[in-house]
């Protein structure tokens, strides 16, 4: 991976978790509602059962729960209260899934206008499941004509009431809240309460929470984070190595390359590219640039050809004319086919009076019909001193093969066509492997 794409990747990255964690604060939310038409069983009760005076009747009206009681002092602690049955004592619901839990209350009546939220929970070691006052009390007191109508409480505000803890000596590990298996919810008359009648009206209380935990919701995202980081350490590792390999790959092909060129790798860099007679390239100047077109055969099989040219029977224009007419010649010739190649090809002059043609991008055809294009030229083409100058060729097209074999089998079409006479061109096609 490029910076490039790391930045698109961070980008993305970002935009996700900013995406996530606004469709979390607004999604994935779930709730449980209990109010008058809920269908669970409704209970009243007083301080009658602990020997108290108070009465109480409950009523279930479209505005609500309704509990009305006549507060008698005679009991220590007066109270009036009802009861919500979510199920079976020891069948709970596990509301430890919400978060917050909102009431929707009124409280008309004397002295403290306060009430207790009971949410009782059953637990195998301190519940007996003949007596509901066994269950555990998490409770919440507050004041509801504080708030305009409803208020929410965070479950995390509830405490386990310590007068139930000593009454029925809970052991210490047991003294934290607990909603896991909530079968009893309570609202009930403050502490504090005066004598007189009392009215507490419940619309609502409803549970709220998310389908999937903040924790579990936040995990997830930083383990996508994680994952990120780990894919593109691992990718940049792989392209390091792709790198280093393909570094290496093209070390060993430079060299068998100059090695097809008979180079002297050491001497290389500070050669000449050119070759001061003709204007053409030698050998060492076409390296580089053959060495991309092998591998573009190699990698998109777009084909290359070259041309071997060979001036016939040049020592005897050199004998017959002299050296410096025959240097004229050379120069001439390499301007003719300079002349009649296309951009892109290249003409290096190999030794001697022999050079070379190289095609990109250029079929074995086409690569023949330039070469008898050239000989054609060379036949009706004005020579220094009269001279006469006809050339051999050999042409090849490379296929799946070393450069040397590539090079070798043009100079034996060369070849051939000395030996058949000169002045003409041989084609050989590619060997089978390729
Ligand atoms: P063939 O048709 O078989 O190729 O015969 P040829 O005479 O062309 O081949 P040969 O290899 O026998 O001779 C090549 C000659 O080219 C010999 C050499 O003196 C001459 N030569 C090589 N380089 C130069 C140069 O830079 N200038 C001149 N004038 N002559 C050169
Ligand atoms: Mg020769
Ligand atoms: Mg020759």
């Amino acid at each position: 991976m490029q910076s490039k794409s790391l930045s698109t990747g961070l980008l993305l990255l970002v935009l996700f978790s900013v995406i996530s964690l606004f469709a979390y604060q607004h999604s994935f939310n779930t709730s449980l509602v209990i109010n008058a038409e809920s269908d669970y069983a409704f209970k009243p009760i007083t301080d009658e059962s602990q020997g108290g005076k108070t009465t109480a009747t409950l009523t279930l009206t479209p505005q609500g729960i309704v509990l009305e009681c006549n507060i008698v002092k005679a009991y220590a602690w007066p109270f009036c209260e009802f009861a919500i049955k979510l199920s079976e004592i020891s069948e709970g619901i596990d509301i430890s899934k919400y978060d917050t839990v909102t009431l929707d209350a009124r409280y008309e009546g004397e002295g403290s206008q306060r009430i207790r939220f009971y949410i009782r929970n059953f637990h195998p070691t301190y519940t007996d499941i003949h007596n509901d006052a066994t269950l555990k009390v998490n409770e919440v007191e507050y004041e509801p004509n504080l708030y305009s109508s409803e208020v929410t409480i965070p479950l995390k505000n509830f405490q386990v009431a310590s007068w139930w803890i000593s009454e029925l000596n809970i052991p210490l590990e047991h003294f934290a809240p607990d909603f896991t298996n909530v079968s009893v919810l309570e609202i009930a008359t403050g502490s504090l309460i005066s004598e007189g009648p009392v009215k507490i009206v419940v619309e609502e209380i409803r549970f709220d929470g998310k389908l999937i935990p903040e924790t579990v919701f936040l995990t997830g995202i930083i383990g996508v984070w994680i994952a990120f980081a780990i894919i593109y350490l691992l990718s940049d590792l792989k392209r390091l190595r792709v790198d280093l390999s393909s570094t290496r790959q093209k070390a060993i092909e430079l060299e068998s390359l100059t090695e097809a060129l008979k180079l002297e790798s050491k001497k290389f860099e500070t050669m000449a590219k050119r070759d001061p007679l003709t204007g053409a390239r030698n050998r060492a100047g076409i390296r580089d640039s053959l060495f991309e077109q092998v591998q573009l055969v190699y990698l998109q099989q777009t084909p290359l050809s070259i041309v071997f040219m060979d001036l016939d029977h040049f020592k005897q224009i050199n004998d017959v004319h002299g050296h410096d007419v025959g240097d004229e010649v050379l120069k001439v010739f390499a301007g003719l086919v300079t002349g009649l190649t296309r951009q892109g090809d290249s003409l290096v002059r190999w030794g001697g009076e022999e050079f070379l043609l190289v095609c990109p991008n250029t079929e074995l055809d086409q690569a023949s019909q330039l070469a008898e294009k050239i000989r054609s030229l060379l036949e009706v083409s004005q020579w220094p001193d009269g001279v006469k100058v006809t050339c051999s060729f050999g042409v090849t097209q490379m296929g799946q093969e070393s450069t040397g074999e590539f090079i070798a089998r043009a100079d034996e079409a060369l070849y051939k066509a000395k030996s058949k006479g000169r002045n003409r061109v041989v084609s050989f096609h590619s060997n089978p492997k390729g």
